[in-house]
């Protein structure tokens, strides 16, 4: 049962977000819906921020890894507060340059960038290119020739760090697919061959080290790899880089006992290791990149559904069916990921009761919640799943051609549409026969 501080519980015990009843809000707009709490992103979005500018003389940049939660609302959201945004696809950039997006400040990742993409990306004039493998140097070369520019890069690089998160969203070590290690020498080999060529500007270097990560050591650890890393580089190729991407990858509360890393220990760690190194080396303290997509949106949304079918199997388990599942929320089906709930129509009844809430697809993996302690759920009311707001929308999909949900908007007692329901006919309008 847990409930998130910046939440409230009205007079009629509804659940309250964003000073919206989360009742209400199922009336206005139907189950499944996916709410989002404005204040709360632009909070965290700003936690950052300060933390760069108090801790860092502000000599960084906060970039959103909207691959959390991207939609044209976001990123407008992100250049009001500020922030630059990290793209992995070219829809992910589609959708910032439509939104009005400053490309200047968008970074675009991805281990396997397509020609068109990398073409997409250097003709919109986005900030930095991120190279994460052979031959795709020669593409960005190449195109920013023909297109007269030169194109500002970063080279992602495992720094050989075990982030101690599930195995799928760990990404520092040398058995991953993303970027160049350091510990077997290719990173060196290919930034030495990235030099050679006359159309990038190797800006500086790139890592993230994994996701949902609740130790403090781990990211203080792969700041001084990498910056022992560009000291070597200065001595051994004579490369003076000036940025360094640090990656984002900071755990968020889903249940009661989760305890994310604070940022600005975390920038006050990052930052006294940098400054440490740099005077000791005498090399130029670099401007700083962070990307945290999940503790920007995560804790900020949550999915409200319609409980339906209860089966109370003796001596094995209480399964309560809500009216979504795997296809607006594949995170346990992917990682066992775990959520807490609440009953939003009742949020003041006591829990009494161990279920396990499940979706309404067809396997049997398709679950939300394995073990939910909740007062007892009957057909009809609010289930609210909290901590959705990353890695929910952005991962659904039409398995059993479910429509996608809609996204509501929550402030200060004010809701808005940004993202509307699909329809039936927006599941069939690619069928051709
Ligand atoms: C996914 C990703 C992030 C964001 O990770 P979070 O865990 O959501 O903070 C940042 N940088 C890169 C390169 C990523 O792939």
């Amino acid at each position: 049962m847990l409930k998130h501080d910046y939440m409230e519980i009205n007079s009629q015990g509804h659940l309250v977000i964003g000073g919206c009843d989360t009742v209400e809000l199922c009336a206005a707009y139907g189950t499944p819906l996916y709410v989002m709490d404005e204040d709360r992103i632009r909070s965290n979005m700003r936690a950052y921020k300060n933390s760069i500018d108090k801790f860092y003389s502000g000599h960084g940049r906060c970039l959103y890894a909207s691959k959390a939660f991207s939609t044209m609302y976001m990123y407008r959201l992100a250049g009001e507060e500020g922030l630059g945004v990290d793209v992995v696809s070219g829809g992910e950039l589609y959708t910032a340059l439509k939104a009005g997006f400053d490309p200047a400040k968008i970074v675009f990742h991805g281990n396997n960038k397509s020609y068109d993409e990398i073409e997409m990306a250097i003709k919109a004039g986005v900030g930095r290119l991120i190279v994460d493998g052979d031959g795709e140097i020669e593409k960005i070369d190449a195109i920013s020739k023909a297109n007269g520019v030169v194109t500002n890069i970063m080279i992602r690089v495992k720094p050989g760090v075990d982030a101690h998160t599930h195995e799928f969203i760990s990404t520092g070590h040398i058995d991953c697919k993303f970027g160049f290690a350091i510990e077997n020498g290719e990173a060196a080999k290919f930034i030495r061959h990235a030099m050679t060529f006359e159309n990038v500007r190797i800006c500086g270097l790139h890592c993230h080290i994994g996701s949902q990560i609740f130790l403090f050591e781990p990211f203080r650890h792969t700041a001084e790899i990498m910056m022992n890393f560009y000291v070597r580089l200065k001595a051994e190729l004579g490369l003076s880089l000036a940025e360094l991407n640090l990656g984002g990858g900071f755990g968020i509360k889903y249940v009661e006992g989760d305890t994310p890393v604070p940022f600005e220990g975390y920038i006050e760690a990052v930052s006294d290791t940098i400054k440490d190194i740099c005077s000791a080396n005498g090399i130029e303290v670099p401007f700083i990149y962070m990307e945290p997509g999940r503790s920007i949106v995560g804790d900020a949304g949550i999915t409200l559904y319609k409980v339906g079918t209860i089966k109370d199997i003796a001596n094995v388990r209480k399964f309560v069916s809500v009216d979504g599942g795997m296809a607006d929320n594949p995170r346990y089906i992917l990682y066992g990921s775990e959520y807490d709930a609440i009953l939003a129509n009742r949020a003041c009844d006591e829990a009494k009761e161990y279920v396990t809430v499940c979706g309404k697809c067809c396997e049997s993996g398709d679950i939300i919640i394995d073990r939910c302690h909740l007062p007892k759920a009957r057909s009809g009311d609010i289930l609210a799943v909290m901590s959705t707001g990353a890695y929910n929308y952005s991962m659904a999909s039409n398995y059993n051609r479910i429509p996608r949900p809609p996204v509501v908007m929550v402030s200060n007692g004010q809701h808005k549409l940004i993202i509307k329901r699909e329809t039936y006919d927006d599941i069939i309008k690619n069928d051709l026969l």
